[in-house]
């Protein structure tokens, strides 16, 4: 496993890739979830490179970017079980020198869900996944179900600039107990963490109305409110039920769905999704 820290030095590494390679952007701390990606990725693919970076850009001033937590001996000890070849480490300045100025925004469906509560989060997102794309260029690149919005955003940014990139969208990794993997479970104290699997038990809930015949989408999203308001400490951010390309709120469920949430645990803001349909 090979380390680069800087953008020509990553590029001096690719260079020597002799197939296909697969890219995992990541912000590093990481659990089975990325791990599981990065798994992938090697099935398919000769050479696998992961980025860790915790793009400060994607933060909002009053969020986590400081405290977010960072282990990169841990991480890199991880990646060495899944066999990755090459680790991307780049720091803030390298990826954002002084007097960088140009922003990549896909609009409309950055508009609604994560995007409603975190203006100008995927614009940092989709700008940190571009040049990492132009730095790495690679031939495919997977992302976690985990991250729904994300994922087809980064989708609608690749078709829209034409870019020559495959997507592959991985299943959520979840622990035994329902919770999904998430670096910011970390942040829940050991009063709360036996609590956290009520966002998926609410999107189980929700997706036996559904096998049922439920396609109210407001009784859908007032029985998973009325089951997450029995953990006193779960503050609702949203909970919506949405077109899966157009991620609009839907009334009534027809076609393909993507149930979202975000939840306040304490500290941590948890997000989980199903799609159904
Ligand atoms: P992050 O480090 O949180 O930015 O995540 C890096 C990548 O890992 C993103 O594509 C996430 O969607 C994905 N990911 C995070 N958690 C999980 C999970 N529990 N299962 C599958 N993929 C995940």
């Amino acid at each position: 496993m090979q380390i680069a820290h800087t953008i020509s030095e990553m590029k001096t590494l690719r260079s020597k890739c002799t197939g296909p390679v697969s890219f995992v952007p990541t912000m590093g701390y990481l659990h089975d979830g990325h791990l599981e990606l990065v798994r992938r990725a090697k099935k398919d693919n000769p050479f696998a490179v992961v980025s860790i970076f915790v793009n400060p850009t994607q933060f909002a001033p009053n969020e986590d970017f400081k405290t977010y937590p960072r282990d990169i001996d841990r991480d890199l000890a991880m990646l060495e079980t899944v066999k990755t070849d090459i680790v991307f480490i780049p720091s803030p300045e390298e990826m954002y020198p002084e007097g960088c100025n140009t922003w990549v925004d896909v609009e409309g469906i950055t508009a609604t869900l994560e995007g409603r509560s975190r203006p100008k989060h995927f614009r940092g997102v989709t700008t940190v996944c571009n040049k990492l794309f132009n730095i790495v260029e690679a031939d495919s690149t997977y992302f976690g179900q985990k991250d729904a919005q994300q994922a087809l955003v980064i989708q609608k940014m690749v078709a829209d600039l034409n870019m020559n990139l495959k997507i592959i969208v991985v299943p959520t990794v979840r622990e035994k107990d329902g919770l999904a993997m998430s670096s910011r479970n970390t942040y829940l104290t050991a009063e709360e963490r036996p609590s956290a699997p009520v966002l998926y038990k609410s999107l189980q809930l929700a997706s036996g109305m559904y096998e049922k015949g439920e396609r109210d989408a407001r009784k859908i999203v007032a029985a998973m409110t009325q089951l997450i308001s029995t953990v006193p400490a779960a503050k609702i951010d949203y909970i919506c039920v949405s077109d899966i390309n157009t991620l609009q709120d839907v009334d009534t469920i027809k076609g393909k769905v993507v149930i979202s949430m975000a939840v306040k645990l304490g500290k941590p803001r948890l997000i989980d999704n199903i799609i159904l349909g």
